[in-house]
C-alpha cells in the first residue's frame, strides 16, 4: 500500500522548527519509515514544481512553519493548502507571526531604510535596496516581493491544527508524530478542525514549579539586574514573566532555568490576546493606588510592546490595517 505522503515547508522563519523537528531524534527514522516525505526544501532538493504537479489533496499531511511576509510565502501557502488533506500551522510564525511579525510595529519602507542604508554595520555605498526584478546584463532577476504587513498562515489560507511554540519543544511534537501515525494505522479519526496540537489548555504558569504568594510590585526590573530566587516567582521578584498570558506545553522550559516566559507558545485556551491579558495579569500585582505612583511603576516594563507581544502582534488585536 501506498505510504502517506509528508511535505513540511518553511516561510518566514529562522529555521529553528526544522532544526526542532531533526531533535526528535531516532523518531525521526520512524517518520522517514511511514511517511513518504514529498517536499522538504530545507533538508532535500526539492523543486516548488513538483509540488505544482502533484494531483489535489495528494500530500497527507503538511506541517507549515513560517510567517507570510512574501508573495512567494503566499503562493506557497495557497498551494501546499490546496494539495493537502491536512494543513498544520507548526510553529509561533505560521501560527502568530512570532518575531518576523515585529516587523508590523513599522513599515517595510522604514526596515529595509535601515537595513540597507542606515543601519551601522551596512556598508552600502551605491545605497542599493533589492528590487523584485532587475536586469543585469544576463537578462533580469527576479526575488520575491516583500509585503508590508506580515500576516500568519492561519490569515491567509484554511489551517486545519495549530502546533504552537518557538520552536514546538521536540517531546511535543515527537507525541504530535506518535498520534498521526496512529490515527493513520488504525483508521482512527481525526481531533477536531482547529485544534492545537502539542500543548495544554491552561497556562505557563499552571506549569511552573516556581513557589506563588502574593504578587505585590513596586518596581519591575530586567533579568540581569539581579541574582532571581531560584524557587520564588519570577514575578514576584520583579521580573516580566508572560507565564500568566502564554498557553502550556513546554513545561515552563525557560522559568525553569531562571529566565522569564515570554510567550513562544501563544495565547491560552480562550484567550483572543496575550498582549492585552498580561496587560491585565500585570494590573492586578501593582502595588499602588496613587495614580502617579502607579504611573511610575509602569514607566519601568521594560520594552511593553516588544514584551506582550513578542510573539504574538501579528495575530494580535493590535495589528495595523491590512495593508
Ligand atoms: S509568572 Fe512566570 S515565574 Fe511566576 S508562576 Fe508564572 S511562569 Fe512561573
Ligand atoms: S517558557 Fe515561555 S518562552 Fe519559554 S519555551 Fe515555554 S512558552 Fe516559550
Amino acid at each position: 500500500m501506498a505510504k502517506p505522503k509528508l511535505a513540511i515547508y518553511w516561510a518566514a522563519s529562522c529555521g529553528g522548527c526544522d532544526i526542532a523537528i531533526l531533535d526528535i531524534e531516532g523518531k525521526i527514522l520512524e517518520v522517514a519509515d511511514f511517511f513518504d516525505l514529498v517536499f522538504w526544501p530545507c533538508a532535500m532538493d526539492f523543486k516548488y514544481a513538483d509540488v505544482e504537479a502533484m494531483p489535489d489533496k495528494s500530500i497527507t499531511l503538511t506541517l507549515f512553519n513560517g510567517a507570510i511576509r512574501s508573495d512567494e510565502n503566499f503562493h506557497l501557502a495557497k498551494l501546499l493548502r490546496q494539495k493537502s488533506v491536512v494543513l498544520c500551522a507548526f510553529g509561533s510564525c505560521a501560527s502568530d507571526g512570532c518575531i518576523p511579525g515585529l516587523a508590523n510595529f513599522t513599515n517595510l519602507q522604514s526596515i529595509l531604510d535601515y537595513a540597507y542604508l542606515k543601519s551601522p554595520s551596512t556598508d552600502n555605498p551605491e545605497k542599493v535596496i533589492p528590487q523584485p526584478k532587475t536586469k543585469v546584463p544576463e537578462g533580469d532577476i527576479t526575488i520575491p516581493t516583500l509585503w508590508n504587513t506580515v500576516r500568519p498562515l492561519t490569515q491567509v489560507v484554511d489551517v486545519d491544527y495549530v502546533i504552537p511554540g518557538c520552536p514546538p519543544q521536540s517531546n511535543q511534537i515527537a507525541a504530535v508524530i506518535d498520534a498521526v501515525i496512529d490515527i493513520l494505522k488504525n483508521g482512527k479519526p481525526l481531533p477536531p478542525k482547529g485544534t492545537v496540537l502539542g500543548a495544554t489548555e491552561t497556562t505557563c504558569c499552571d506549569e511552573c514549579k516556581r513557589q506563588r504568594n502574593i504578587k505585590k510590585i513596586k518596581k519591575f526590573i530586567r533579568p540581569f539586574e539581579i541574582i532571581p530566587d531560584p524557587d520564588l516567582c519570577l514575578m514576584e521578584q520583579g521580573i516580566v514573566c508572560t507565564g500568566p498570558a502564554t498557553r502550556g506545553g513546554c513545561g515552563a522550559k525557560c522559568v525553569s532555568a531562571g529566565v522569564p516566559c515570554r510567550g513562544c507558545y501563544g495565547s491560552p485556551a480562550g484567550v483572543r490576546d496575550a498582549g492585552a491579558k498580561m496587560v491585565s495579569a500585570l494590573a492586578s500585582v501593582i502595588d499602588s493606588t496613587d495614580p502617579e505612583e502607579i504611573d511610575r511603576i509602569i514607566a519601568t516594563i521594560p520594552d511593553p510592546l516588544g514584551t506582550f507581544y513578542r510573539f504574538t502582534l501579528a495575530d494580535s488585536l493590535l495589528r495595523r490595517a491590512q495593508v
